[in-house]
């Protein structure tokens, strides 16, 4: 497999997962979320549009986002995190896809509670140098605050916190049954029981990648 996309609630565990896919796979990760992160702190004109509505936890615009992915998407193999997030986000990579005479292999679906949702981004901390992944409880730094891998200084994201959480989880609530159905008519859902600690969830995982 070549073209996996990672779906699933905020805190699913589609970025902790992501590095160890991409390195089975042998393929790169593409992360909307951290590509729009770094034009909001980057300063650019992208990122002054779309900053407001990730504070509020709200899902950019269909046809932003689709020109970020299309100049970021390499056809020839991708983990794709944070993308598509609804039916017109799906159709559009499929058209992407489609020019390029490919489709996706698999759609991973880490299926999580609201519960671990809500334990799991609000307990995580990430590098701001390298943007390794931590959780307090389940997966602490070596030294408070500290990166393990580059001792980088870790931050909470801005919008991990209990309001904007409850705010993500109803978007994903909203949107979340359409996409499980468009995948499942092309036969490319993987459902994946997403709980549990990380080299768990990835050895659920891998089997179904063969
Ligand atoms: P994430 O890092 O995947 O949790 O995404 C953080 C935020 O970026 C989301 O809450 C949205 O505001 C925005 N975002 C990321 N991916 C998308 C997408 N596919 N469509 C629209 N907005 C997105």
């Amino acid at each position: 497999m070549k073209r996996v996309i990672l779906f699933g609630a905020p805190g699913s565990g589609k970025g902790t997962q992501s590095g160890s896919l991409s390195e089975f796979l042998r393929v790169n990760v593409i992360s909307l979320g951290d590509i729009l992160r770094k034009e909001v702190k980057d300063g650019t004109a992208l990122g002054g549009e779309v900053k407001g509505f990730m504070e509020k936890g709200l899902l950019v615009s269909d046809e932003l986002v689709g020109r970020v992915i299309e100049a970021n998407l390499n056809p020839n193999g991708f983990v794709l995190d944070g993308y598509p997030r609804n039916v017109a986000q799906a159709e559009n990579l499929e058209a992407i896809l489609k020019t390029n005479n490919c489709d996706i292999d698999a759609f991973i679906y880490f299926d999580v509670d609201e519960s671990t949702v809500i334990e799991r981004l609000s307990k995580r901390r990430i590098c701001k140098q390298c943007g390794a992944l931590y959780h307090l409880k389940n997966m602490p730094p070596q030294k408070c605050g500290v990166c393990d891998k580059c001792a980088g200084e870790l931050y909470q994201r801005k919008d991990d916190n209990p309001e904007t959480i409850k705010k993500r989880w109803e978007v994903f609530l909203e949107e979340n049954q359409g996409l499980v159905d468009f995948y499942t008519s092309r036969n490319k859902l993987i459902k994946v029981d997403a709980r549990g600690q990380k080299d768990d969830v990835f050895e659920r995982i891998k089997p179904k990648l063969q």
